[in-house]
């Protein structure tokens, strides 16, 4: 497959998108963003390398990195994770609070904020350093030393994080926080902050959509069957109230975030991530979405 080719013609048939939708505000430090930044890069499992536009730039990778949460607690716990979050879609965005009173402070899924905070609660409670674990798991899935989170970008969200702290007092009061939320609300906002670039975000995913290789980095492992399980989250859960039209209009599991960047997988073939900042109205990339619906509507190639 001429994977390059088909990037170039994709970067061509998006330019009418450009200028379509706004970078996150609600975190002061992403308002400053330059939006009209757009990359791609595609790894796949045999090895080769398809990039374009600004892939090398380094971006907030925002809740992309409830993957990575996802994947060392699932490590930590195994299945006990599921008596404190669900994996059902929820259907709302990604910051609503109305399914944690109906459900007793239970989050629906881990790729909403509520399910991500109560994610950094456990693994405050296994991990012994957790900012360090967190960010050395980052960097060995990728092969990238360098990986960090951004301070300023953390500080301004939770000056700014009502919501989130909202949330966070919600599930305390329902037993399912354990430490101090101020605690649990700075590791959460920290693991929001990291920066990566599509180059560095497609070589973690691959170890997503390769789960015949086995998934060990350091201490976290997991068996070829929890990969793919969290492929079926991202699939189901992984655009909040926008799952179901990605699942349309893409066809594969993937995970966004309101830096802009989306990654996704095509398990045994390889790993996408794309960024531009102008987000739609569910907190989605525009253009991200429209490359990755041209990639496997032109290749012919989705889970489907
Ligand atoms: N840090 C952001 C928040 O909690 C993450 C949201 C997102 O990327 N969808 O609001």
């Amino acid at each position: 497959m001429n994977y390059q080719q088909i990037l170039e013609n994709i970067y061509q048939e998006i330019q009418p998108f450009a200028g379509i939708g706004k970078q996150a505000d609600y975190i002061p430090a992403l308002a400053k963003v330059d939006p009209d930044q757009f990359g791609i890069c595609i790894n796949t499992i045999q090895g080769e390398t398809f990039m374009l536009g600004q892939a090398d730039t380094r971006f907030s990778i925002q809740s992309i990195s409830k993957v990575f949460s996802l994947a060392v607690c699932l490590s930590l716990e195994g299945d006990e994770l599921w008596k404190r979050v669900g994996k059902e879609p929820s259907g709302t965005a990604f910051n609503s609070l109305v399914q944690l009173e109906v459900e007793k402070g239970i989050p629906r899924n881990p790729f909403i904020n509520a399910g991500a905070i109560v994610l950094a609660d456990i693994l405050l409670k296994h991990l012994s350093h957790p900012e360090e674990d967190f960010l050395h798991f980052i960097r060995n899935i990728c092969g990238n030393d360098t990986i960090n989170y951004n301070e300023e970008v953390a500080v301004s969200e939770r000056e700014k994080g009502y919501l989130n702290a909202a949330i966070a007092n919600l599930l305390k009061y329902h037993h399912n926080i354990e430490n101090d939320i101020e605690r649990v609300l700075h590791f959460y906002f920290l693991q929001c902050s990291v920066e990566m670039s599509c180059y560095d975000l497609s070589k973690a995913f691959l170890a997503f959509a390769n789960h015949k290789q086995p998934f060990t980095f350091g201490d976290i492992n997991l068996t070829a069957s929890q990969v793919k399980r969290i492929n079926a989250i991202m699939q189901t859960c992984g655009f909040y109230d926008e799952a179901g039209e990605f699942s349309y209009l893409v066809g594969l599991p993937g995970k966004s975030g309101v830096g802009g960047g989306i990654a996704a997988v095509y398990p045994l073939r390889y790993s996408v991530a794309v960024w531009s900042p102008r987000l739609n109205r569910k907190g989605n990339s525009v253009m991200g979405i429209k490359a990755l619906e041209l990639l496997t509507t032109q290749t012919q190639e989705s889970i489907f």
